[in-house]
């Protein structure tokens, strides 16, 4: 396995406003973020609808210039997007013609790594997730969760430094999620990946986050930086937790009055 080592994945965020021009008018999505993510740091962005979280994903995955200021990965400034950061979407946005192995091994085609095959390469992430049996299947024959594992192991099939997931649980019933959820964690904790994953669901981001950062809207900002200092190997019982409990009322408060701020 030749996965970045553990002093990979920093992500360093100086000033960085986004504003977006439509129809004739001016939206400023993200205000003046300063962020910085250690390398192996899995970091939750929690907040309402509209208030910049995929927008802050998208400008460290590459997709969004900033308007001011930057975003840089292992000191390299982020002005394109690139291999060393993997994105999950929502909706899996898999390729519907292609099977579940050439949807993985796709990346590693186009890098045209050295090592190993690269439909090698997809085996053995498609393996990770538990999907080996599946790899001639076509993405309209697996339930959404197998889906979403596929996005998952071809965001893993680059061997990126920074993982970035823009709600990938949110269209999921509630046990797939928590599977997810658990599955997640432990290729986190195997794989030593930093993580940057976007929530509305403050109890998603408490159990799996070292750290929320909790979001206001209009302008889209970080309102507060939250450690998680939970245990690991968490499960559902560590939702019982009093330090679980307070850290959702301390979200709760803080998301309550941000989106009434925005309704006024
Ligand atoms: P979130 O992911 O937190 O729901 P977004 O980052 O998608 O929020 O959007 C933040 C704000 O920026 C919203 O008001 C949205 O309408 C606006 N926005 C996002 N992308 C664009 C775009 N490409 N052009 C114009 N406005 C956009
Ligand atoms: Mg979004």
């Amino acid at each position: 396995m030749t996965f970045p080592s553990a002093s990979k994945g920093q992500v360093l965020i100086e000033n960085l406003s986004v504003v977006f021009s439509s129809r004739g008018r001016e939206l400023s999505a993200l205000a003046d973020i300063n962020v910085s993510i250690k390398p192996g740091e899995f970091v939750c962005l929690l907040g309402p609808s509209g208030c910049g979280k995929s927008t802050l994903l998208n400008c460290i995955a590459g997709f969004v210039k900033p308007t001011l200021g930057s975003v840089s990965v292992d000191g390299k400034l982020v002005d394109s997007p690139g291999p060393d950061r993997g994105m999950v979407f929502q909706n899996h946005s898999l390729f519907p013609w292609k099977t579940v192995l050439k949807n993985v091994s796709f990346g590693p085609e186009i890098s045209m790594r050295g090592g190993s095959s690269p439909d090698a390469t997809a085996r053995t992430f498609l393996n990770m997730v538990g999907l080996s049996d599946y790899q001639d299947y076509y993405p309209n024959e697996l339930s959404g969760g197998m889906q979403q594992r596929v996005g998952i192991a071809r965001a893993l099939a680059n061997y990126p430094s920074v993982l970035l997931m823009d709600e990938p649980f949110g269209a999921l019933d509630s046990q797939t999620r928590s599977l997810m959820q658990d599955s997640l964690m432990r290729l986190w904790r195997d794989l030593r990946l930093t993580v940057v994953f976007v929530t509305h669901d403050i109890d998603e981001a408490i159990i799996l986050a070292d750290r929320v950062l909790v979001m206001g809207s209009q302008p889209g900002r970080v309102v507060s930086d939250l450690p998680v200092n939970l245990p690991r190997e968490r499960s559902s019982d560590t939702t019982l937790l009093p330090d679980f409990l307070r850290l959702r009322k301390t979200c709760l408060d803080l998301i309550k009055s941000q989106t009434m701020m925005s309704f006024q």
